[in-house]
């Protein structure tokens, strides 16, 4: 193969429906799991001087890749090496593949304050960085002060101070892979902290479908509104297209049934989308990232 330097780490023809939470679409050309940042960074190097295409892959929560699959290299940094978590005083560094949840608990058991209303949103810390991932208590991103990130010609590079920029649901950590990242957060009180992180993760649980598995969030709410009120108002929630549907109960969740495709779910995010328009004339904007 192409990558055949690297067929230690690099397998050929991989299905990716088992890595994303909806569970669809076919297969990655390359898979990589890189044991470190330097085996990282070289794969990168040669994929992109072959011209091919690379996308990173983190927990697949946010993630729909087409039926026909993706013609590139899929990168997950699940070694152990992109998952470490590190604190000293108020600051915590984090590798990008680190489960979200894993940095949520770690931060509450060190008497560290800022990010336990992200309890509960699926994925890793790369994959929450890249979408400014939150809940209306606020977003990961006011916490960042420091990032590592890979570019595609293998370079990598750190930003700091005004090079972050975080708005809703968007930030300007767009290169290819966050490696790791620094948040600073407030001291607080492991018991207090420890409550207000349960409180959220009931309050979390309350606000998703039941099984989450087979769901993914389907639009980013408009500029003071919520897509999911927009979605219910328009008469939207329920829609069904195949075996895919906007939960009833969560209208901004799709729920992929036996035999649904990525099709249909492309097909049904554009009828919404197209109909709240018709009936709003609010363009929703998709929250799922399409490979
Ligand atoms: C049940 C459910 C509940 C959810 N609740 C919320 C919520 O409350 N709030 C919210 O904001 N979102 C929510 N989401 C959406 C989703 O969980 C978040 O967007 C999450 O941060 C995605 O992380 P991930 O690791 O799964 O990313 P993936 O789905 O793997 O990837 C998403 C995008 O991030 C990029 N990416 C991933 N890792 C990296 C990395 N290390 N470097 C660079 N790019 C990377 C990918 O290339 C892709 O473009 C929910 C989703 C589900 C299914």
């Amino acid at each position: 193969m192409l990558l055949d330097q690297f067929k230690s780490f690099v397998r050929e023809n991989v299905p990716l429906a088992p890595y994303t939470w909806l569970q669809l679409g076919g297969n990655a050309k390359y898979f990589a799991e890189p044991v470190d940042a330097e085996q990282l960074q070289r794969l990168v190097a040669e994929a992109s001087r072959h011209s091919i295409a690379i996308r990173l892959l983190g927990g697949g929560s946010n993630v729909l890749v087409k039926d026909s699959g993706f013609d590139g290299l899929v990168i997950q940094l699940i070694a152990p090496a992109f998952q470490k978590i590190g604190i000293q005083g108020n600051r915590v560094t984090c590798g990008g593949g680190v489960r979200l949840s894993h940095l949520v608990t770690a931060c509450v058991a060190n008497g560290l304050a800022g990010v336990e209303h992200l309890v509960g949103i699926p994925g890793t810390v790369g994959g929450a960085l890249r979408a400014n991932s939150g809940t209306e208590e606020g977003d990961i991103g006011h916490a960042v002060r420091e990032a590592q990130m890979l570019r595609r010609n293998g370079d990598l590079v750190n930003v700091t101070g005004n090079q972050l920029a975080f708005s809703h649901r968007r930030s300007s950590l767009d290169e290819l892979a966050i490696l790791e990242a620094t948040l600073e957060l407030q001291p607080g009180d492991v018991k207090y902290l420890t409550k207000r992180e349960q409180t959220f993760w009931i309050l979390k649980r309350s606000r998703q479908p039941n099984h989450p598995t087979r769901s993914a969030l389907a639009f980013i709410d408009p500029d003071g509104e919520s897509a999911g009120e927009l979605i219910h108002r328009t008469g939207f929630s329920g829609l069904i297209e195949g075996s895919v549907q906007m939960n009833a109960t969560h209208p901004n969740y799709i729920t992929a049934g036996t035999g649904a495709t990525a099709d249909q779910v492309l097909a049904l995010l554009e009828k919404v989308k197209k109909g709240v328009h018709e009936k709003t004339g609010v363009r929703l904007q998709p929250h799922l990232v399409v490979w």
